[in-house]
């Protein structure tokens, strides 16, 4: 079969089994803000959609990013939850695990992960460190055998129901960047606890928490990135940049195509909503930025291939993904009206979750300043 065949066929099979097993949950888990139960996340470790983008000796494809995110983006066009745990699996920590770790740390966790049985979120934002990421204080003192680790990270998805969480930390007196490193932490160590759950505007059915860090002790085993990588570290959280970027188009897609039944279908002043200009014109816009957002998505996730996206590629594909989706969500509930406003019809929570999106893995603003950096070879300090 080739590869375009292989391509068609997994985004099938997905869209299939998001329609039937999580396309009829997506409310309530939005609703009820839980997230998608361990059996279910264990149907998609069967399937092998947790690993696509893993390597086959631990169990996974090893297929290249486009078919995740083909995958990815068709859970998250009916049910981002369950998208969530493909993205998390597939472009997530574990994909640093994966460049970064060593053998043994790959053959430690990654398996579990492929089979659905573990899961691995990221801890790298501070309460006072956000798009400052490098002013981060969580800090690992040296001791025999491992590191003695004291911080809080904030604003963690999957905080408290992840059952691992690679900790980007101050391993060493280093000042900026130069210090950072990342440890894998694993609940029930003594000393790691969670904040409560936090009441987020969108991504209901994601928990989001505290991870807070009170002289948990890890071994030396557990290091994943010793500090002065930090730039490798940024380098791999490209691929966890594509796949929010992918969620982002889903959710513009989505909105798109339940804007386009909806204005054929609804009436207005005897005639369907179609067949005022100022609709079609939205219409065309909104198709405009979807595909446009597809474009620079698909070019940046085609150059990565099993490797690395090219950062500039990347951010610009957030940014205009993020953005995208906000703007396309709120113009389907416009052409929505009432209904737009209602639970009933799903807009609502697309507008939501866009918005979501778009402040997770770096704002558009700092893709922006990352886009000028690229653009011209040179860094803008931003504390000058
Ligand atoms: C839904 C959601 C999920 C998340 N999941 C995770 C996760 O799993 N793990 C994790 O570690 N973090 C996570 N985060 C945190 C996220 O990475 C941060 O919220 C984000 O980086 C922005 O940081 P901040 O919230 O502190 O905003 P701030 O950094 O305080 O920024 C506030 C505003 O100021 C702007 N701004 C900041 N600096 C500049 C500048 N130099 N120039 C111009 N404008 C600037 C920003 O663009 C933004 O508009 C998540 C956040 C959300 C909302």
């Amino acid at each position: 079969m080739t590869a375009l065949a292989d391509h068609r066929e997994i985004r099938e099979l997905a869209a299939k089994v998001a329609a039937e097993m999580f396309e009829p949950l997506a409310a309530e888990m939005d609703l009820a803000r839980t997230p998608v139960p361990a059996a279910r996340r264990a149907v998609l470790g069967d399937l092998g959609f947790l690993g696509i983008a893993l390597p086959e000796r631990y169990g996974g494809s090893g297929a290249p990013l486009p078919q995740v995110l083909a995958v990815i983006e068709e859970f998250a066009k009916v049910c981002r939850p369950a998208a969530f745990q493909i993205f998390e699996a597939n472009t997530g920590p574990a994909q640093v695990v994966n460049h970064l770790g060593t053998e043994e740390q790959r053959a430690r966790w990654l398996p579990a992960i492929v089979r659905g049985e573990k899961t691995m979120a990221v801890a790298i934002s501070e309460p006072d460190a956000g798009s400052a990421a490098t002013d981060m204080r969580t800090r690992a003192e040296r001791v025999g055998g491992g590191y003695i680790v004291d911080g809080v990270k904030r604003w963690i998805s999957n905080g408290g129901e992840a059952d691992q969480y690679l900790l980007y930390c101050r391993l060493s007196d280093a000042p900026g960047a130069k210090g950072i490193g990342a440890v894998v932490v694993e609940k029930g160590m003594p000393g790691l606890s969670f904040g409560p759950p936090e009441r987020l505007m969108g991504f209901r059915g994601i928990p989001s928490a505290d991870v807070i860090l009170d002289g948990v002790r890890v071994p030396d085993e557990n290091v994943v990135v010793p500090a002065g990588d930090f730039g490798k570290l940024f380098g791999v959280f490209s691929i966890e940049r594509l796949g929010n970027s992918t969620m982002s188009l889903a959710i513009g897609q989505a909105a798109l195509d339940a804007t386009r039944a909806y204005v054929q279908q609804r009436e207005q002043f005897g005639k369907p909503l179609v067949e005022f200009q100022t609709v079609q014109v939205t219409l065309a816009d909104m198709l405009l930025q979807v595909e446009s957002a597809r474009l620079l998505v698909d070019r940046a996730a085609a150059g990565a291939g099993t490797g690395l996206p090219d950062p500039l590629h990347t951010s610009l594909a957030k940014c205009a993904a993020n953005e995208m989706a906000k703007r396309v969500t709120d113009l389907a509930m416009q052409l929505h009206g009432g209904n737009g406003y209602t639970e009933e019809y799903g807009i609502e929570r697309l507008h939501r979750d866009a918005h979501g999106w778009a402040i997770a893995g770096g704002t558009p603003t700092m893709q922006r300043i990352r886009i000028v950096s690229e653009l011209l070879g040179r860094r803008f300090d931003q504390r000058r």
